[in-house]
């Protein structure tokens, strides 16, 4: 048979782009390498602004709700913030969330095949062939969602523009999780161009750095005085941690993400936000978004390069302002740590950004406004 829509990931992007499509009544196989649940290297705190696009239920994987954050410059506390509009987040077990996501999508008619990887794609005007693990299946559309380190980008020789940045973090067993119950901690001292942060996670804490220096930037020794600087990680013994890529677009990118009749969403695409490294609902609101373009080819013959317009003008606008935040705060890390310490109309500010209530463009023009002299302002 051929399928409406061959989806290669059952990440966030994945599962929701197959949700979509399956409820609208196309049919849809969806292929992953993983069985779920899975492992997968993430801090699992959900932005507020998901909320809108997941199903009712979703709080039932949710371990707790985020009110703010404990801002620190080196290991030193310098304040602590609780958003006075309500949560600013959800912390969620990567394991539990996207093996749910991926429940809906095959609850709603999605055929999903687990342990099953792609190995070849042929991607044609009218049709896509996938070659996998297990099989040969011919679909009309594909989408692209299969993480940071696409198979199908590569394939095809898309989204080469993607930037990916590498990021360690660690998941730690710790009665001091419970300090934690509703705030997050993040260190802008931690790294250069980066931060640190410690997140809590059904009974454990995930600590981890980021930074967007450079490709080629080795956090390791970062990671390491970032835990030293913490009285309670001091006895910690930490069994594992991941070194992991994560991907975003530079600015004003190319954005070449689609082919001739494939798509591709979440971080495949590059669609992490410069500043704070977050990537879980825009994998699920591109999913989206590539499922409505792959109906409307259906529905209205319509064009596949409207995918990447749309994603140009929701995503990447945005994007190019959380770089010119991201490259004015990390380059002034012990600046904007005063700032903050004294400024709270600006962390309300920005928690409404995570809220889907402001935009980095407004919050971006703020941070502007707070620069000391002319020398430091942005171009
Ligand atoms: C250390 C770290 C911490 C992070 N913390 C946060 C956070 O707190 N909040 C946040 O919003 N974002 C965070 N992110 C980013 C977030 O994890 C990603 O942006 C998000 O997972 C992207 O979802 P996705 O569906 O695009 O890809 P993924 O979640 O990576 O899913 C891709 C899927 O594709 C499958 N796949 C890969 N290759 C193949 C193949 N060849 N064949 C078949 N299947 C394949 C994989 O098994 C996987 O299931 C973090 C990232 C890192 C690295």
């Amino acid at each position: 048979m051929t399928y409406d829509c061959i989806i290669i990931g059952l990440g966030p992007a994945g599962s929701s782009a197959a949700y979509y499509l399956a409820k609208k009544g196309l049919s849809v196989l969806a292929l992953d390498k993983e069985k779920f649940p899975r492992h997968k290297p993430c801090g699992g705190c959900v932005s507020y602004k998901a909320e809108e696009l997941l199903p009712p239920d979703f709080k039932s994987v949710v371990n707790n709700s985020i009110n703010g954050a404990v801002f620190s410059y080196k290991g030193k506390k310098k304040a602590e913030f609780r958003g006075s509009n309500g949560p600013v987040g959800y912390m969620v077990s990567r394991e539990i969330f996207d093996a749910y996501l991926v429940k809906k999508a095959e609850e709603a008619g999605a055929k999903v095949k687990e342990g099953e990887r792609l190995l070849d794609i042929y991607d044609a005007k009218n049709s896509v062939i996938v070659f996998s693990s297990k099989g040969r299946y011919k679909g009309r559309y594909l989408i692209g969602a299969d993480g940071a380190n696409s198979s199908v980008a590569k394939r095809l020789g898309l989204a080469k523009e993607r930037r990916l940045f590498l990021t360690i973090n660690a998941e730690i067993k710790t009665d001091s999780a419970e300090d934690f119950s509703d705030l997050v901690e993040i260190d802008i001292g931690a790294i250069p161009y980066g931060y640190g942060w410690v997140f809590p996670k059904n009974g454990c804490l995930d600590i981890g750095i980021a930074s967007i220096k450079d490709e080629s930037f080795n956090p390791k020794k970062y990671f390491l005085e970032f835990i030293k600087k913490r009285p309670f990680l001091k006895d910690i013994k930490i069994e594992k941690t991941y070194a992991f890529r994560l991907p975003t677009n530079p600015e004003n990118t190319p954005l070449n993400i689609i082919g001739k009749s494939t798509l591709l969403a979440g971080d495949a695409a590059g669609l992490t936000d410069p500043l704070v490294g977050e990537g879980i609902y825009y994998a699920i609101k591109s999913g989206q978004i590539a499922g409505e373009t792959v109906l409307s080819l259906f529905n209205k013959g319509s064009d596949i390069s409207n995918y990447r317009e749309r994603i140009l003008k929701e995503f990447i606008s945005e994007f190019n302002y959380s770089w010119k935040a991201a490259k004015l705060i990390y380059s002034m890390p012990y600046f904007w740590s005063a700032v903050i310490k004294r400024n709270i109309k600006i962390v309300e500010f920005y928690y409404k950004v995570l809220r889907g209530e402001e935009t980095y463009s407004s919050f971006s023009r703020k941070l502007k406004a707070i620069m000391p002299h002319p020398r430091h302002k942005m171009s």
